[in-house]
């Protein structure tokens, strides 16, 4: 099923909790709803589910226009952070629950519950209670019972964020899995961008109740359309410069002149240069290397991140960061002086704010 949001707009008192939000989640599809705190994902939504009634703007199932319809007669499969299963309730009861209530034949349930146990894994605890299980195994359930009836969509809010690492890790791949393997259409809202990033077939960065940005993961990592974008999602070096020389790809950032690549760009326009800690190299005691950007910097603090080493430099006060492999780090000191640099095609040149944030988001 495909979801259209047109215009969506919904406030609490003087709150406005999102603002003409447009979106359109295809058939089989995975959308991220990604955001910092209150942008405007969780009512986005509960008005999706009709938990909440819109103050403006259209949802659309398909080719239905889904008004006041109550939650219950759209169908679609929930799972909110809390796992919200049933206590007095077996795990076989809690996942039965939604069938019962549709009224499906006894033999029908029985089948799908096991159909169910076993696509979430959940063989020998059908007779556990919610109790009696672990986060993990309580948000299969949720999810278990959430698809039991084979819902035409899925809607999930941070079902993974009360679970430790290790399982969240787990279970998102398991998520992903089936939710492909189902082709089901799936809105799945995160504050966690590398969540958002791993799961999604396109993220939406939200922002004040709108959408900043909307693209496949690799297209918002690589090319975020504005600094806000390319802050939240990954880590980012933003540069405030000044544009030089567009037809030569020239900018300025305190003094240095640097070469980025400035299509559409106006001589004397603000901009922001973003470099990601991968794109930055550390050059040692005189190689030359073959990047057109340089910068002379002090290593402040050498953090070990597992596969990569982060250095966080400090060029004209600013700390800047770069990822580089442990071999690499072991020359390292603290308050030594270092020499970055990184290619003109690996500088990102973003506007502030995204014209094209009215548009329909597709
Ligand atoms: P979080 O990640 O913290 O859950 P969110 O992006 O999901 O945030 P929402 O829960 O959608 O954000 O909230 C958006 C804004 O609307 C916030 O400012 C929030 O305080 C406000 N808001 C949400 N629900 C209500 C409500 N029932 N009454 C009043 N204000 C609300």
């Amino acid at each position: 099923m495909k979801i259209t949001l047109r215009g969506l707009s919904k406030r609490f008192g003087s709150a406005v909790a999102v603002d003409g939000l447009s979106l359109e989640v295809r058939e089989g599809e995975l959308v991220s709803l990604v955001g910092g705190s209150g942008c405007g994902k969780t009512t986005t939504l509960r008005m999706i589910a009709g938990f909440e009634a819109p103050d403006a703007g259209e949802i659309w199932f398909d080719d239905r226009l889904i008004g006041g319809v109550p939650p219950r007669q759209r169908g679609l499969g929930i799972v909110f952070q809390s796992y919200a299963l049933f206590p007095t309730m077996t795990v076989a009861e809690n996942i039965a629950f939604g069938l019962r209530v549709a009224r499906w034949p006894e033999v029908g349930i029985r089948e799908r519950v096991g159909e169910m146990i076993e696509l979430m894994k959940l063989g020998g605890l059908e007779r556990r209670y919610a109790n009696q299980l672990s986060g993990g195994q309580q948000q299969r359930v949720a999810l278990a019972r959430a698809l039991a009836r084979k819902p035409p969509a899925l809607l999930l809010d941070e079902p993974l964020s009360a679970l430790d690492a290790k399982i969240r890790l787990r279970l998102r791949g398991e998520i992903r899995k089936i939710q492909q393997d189902l082709g089901i259409t799936t809105v799945y809202v995160t504050h966690d961008q590398e969540e958002a990033l791993s799961i999604a077939d396109r993220i939406a960065v939200m922002r004040d109740g709108r959408i900043e940005q909307i693209g496949a993961p690799e297209q918002i990592y690589a090319a975020p359309r504005t600094d806000f974008v390319a802050d939240f999602i990954g880590i980012s070096n933003l540069l405030p410069c000044r544009v030089v020389s567009a037809a030569q790809g020239a900018v300025e950032w305190e003094g240095e002149r640097l070469r980025a690549r400035l299509p559409g760009r106006t001589d004397g326009e603000r901009v922001m240069l973003s470099v990601r800690p991968e794109k930055l190299h550390l050059l040692a005691g005189g190689a030359s290397g073959s990047e057109a950007n340089r910068l002379e910097g002090v290593v402040e603090v050498i953090t070990f991140l597992g596969p990569v080493v982060r250095v966080e430099v400090t060029v004209h006060g600013r700390p800047l960061w770069v990822d580089i492999p442990h071999a690499g780090a072991r020359a390292l000191e603290r308050r030594k002086p270092v020499t970055l640099a990184f290619a003109a095609d690996d500088a990102v040149i973003l506007a502030p704010s995204d014209p094209g944030r009215d548009a329909i988001a597709r």
